[in-house]
């Protein structure tokens, strides 16, 4: 069973159902990058619109046989030894091995506006968003250890970068001797509102002095929460790094808690749509192995 059907859980969902495993996929259907209009980095699809990029994934789990049903989980039950079982619209499912593959959540730091704007002109990766900005004017929300670095990222992008010294506690001085380095003014300033015009498009920021910048894009960092409640559930922990917390797993997807694997942003972060895709694959294939060394172990 996999939990979860955005790039991740699909790619798992493939594997095992090519390798003629029984698959079911329970998604949801709230992809982290639902609001971005194109999924770029991603080899041989480049620019793909990110739901189509996935209705093609769940056209080819289907091909080989996966079943996809829409819906949230709840609660997931069991173990390695007894079998895992979940609820969903008043019907059970059981399983011999999960794939969590939930995401994550981005928190957005409490600005009115903010949440309005994310996605399309306020953005976070340089990779996903970079060289559609390439020579604009950008401005950069401090709010942490992440700050400093998106602005490194996006100087590749543009010369035109001012950082709004928002969480003002965030910056150290090794931050602000890069941000000096590299010709990134520094305004000690706080971001009150994201403005917006009437057709939606963001037009400004208002600081705390009540000074108005002009801007089209706003960098900013979230807060990374990997969806891990099930994992918790069966008695799993989770790991925390400045970006935010997620599953640990090894290097085929596996967790600490017996049977259960995790793959893309639930337990990397930083995976974008093709390493996601990949770590979904691996643990399928992992998936695969496992069960066949355990039917051989009862022979
Ligand atoms: C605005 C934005 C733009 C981006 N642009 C790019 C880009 O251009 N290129 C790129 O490579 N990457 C991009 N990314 C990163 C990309 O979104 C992730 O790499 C990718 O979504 C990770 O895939 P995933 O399968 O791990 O998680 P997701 O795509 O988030 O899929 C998780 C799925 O699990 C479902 N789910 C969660 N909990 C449950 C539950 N309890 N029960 C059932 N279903 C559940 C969710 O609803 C969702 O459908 C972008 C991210 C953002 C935020």
């Amino acid at each position: 069973m996999v939990i979860g059907g955005g790039s991740a859980g699909l790619a798992a969902a493939v594997a095992l159902s090519r390798s003629r495993r029984t698959v079911l996929v329970i998604d949801e259907g709230n992809p982290r990058n639902a609001k971005a209009l194109h999924a770029h980095n991603v080899l041989g699809q480049e620019g793909t619109n990110p739901l189509d990029l996935l209705e093609r994934g769940r056209q080819e789990a289907r091909h080989y046989g996966a079943r996809i049903i829409a819906g949230k989980v709840d609660v997931l039950s069991g173990s390695l030894d007894a079998g895992f079982t979940v609820t969903i619209a008043e019907r059970s499912y059981t399983a011999e091995r999960i794939v969590l593959a939930t995401g994550l959540i981005d928190n957005l730091p409490p600005i009115p506006g903010l949440a309005q704007a994310w996605g399309e002109s306020a953005i976070h990766c340089a990779y996903c968003h970079g060289w559609e900005v390439r020579d604009q004017e950008l401005l950069v929300l401090g709010i942490g250890a992440m700050s400093s670095h998106q602005a490194m990222m996006f100087s590749q992008l543009s010369s035109k970068i001012t950082f709004i010294n928002h969480d003002s506690s965030a910056l150290t001085q090794e931050n602000r001797a890069t941000l000096e380095a590299l010709g990134i003014p520094v305004l000690e300033q706080s971001v009150k509102a994201v403005e917006f015009n009437d057709q939606g498009t963001l037009t400004s920021v208002l600081l705390t002095d009540n000074q108005r910048l002009n801007a089209q894009t706003l960098v900013v960092a979230t807060q990374m929460q990997a969806q891990a409640a099930l994992y918790e559930s069966l008695g799993g922990s989770l790991t925390e790094n400045p970006l935010g917390t997620f599953i640990s797993v090894n290097e085929m997807g596996a967790t600490d808690v017996a049977g259960i694997y995790a793959a893309g942003n639930v337990c990397n972060l930083g995976a974008m749509v093709m390493a996601a895709a990949a770590s979904g694959t691996i643990a399928g294939a992992a998936i695969n192995a496992d069960l066949i060394s355990s039917q051989l172990a009862t022979k």
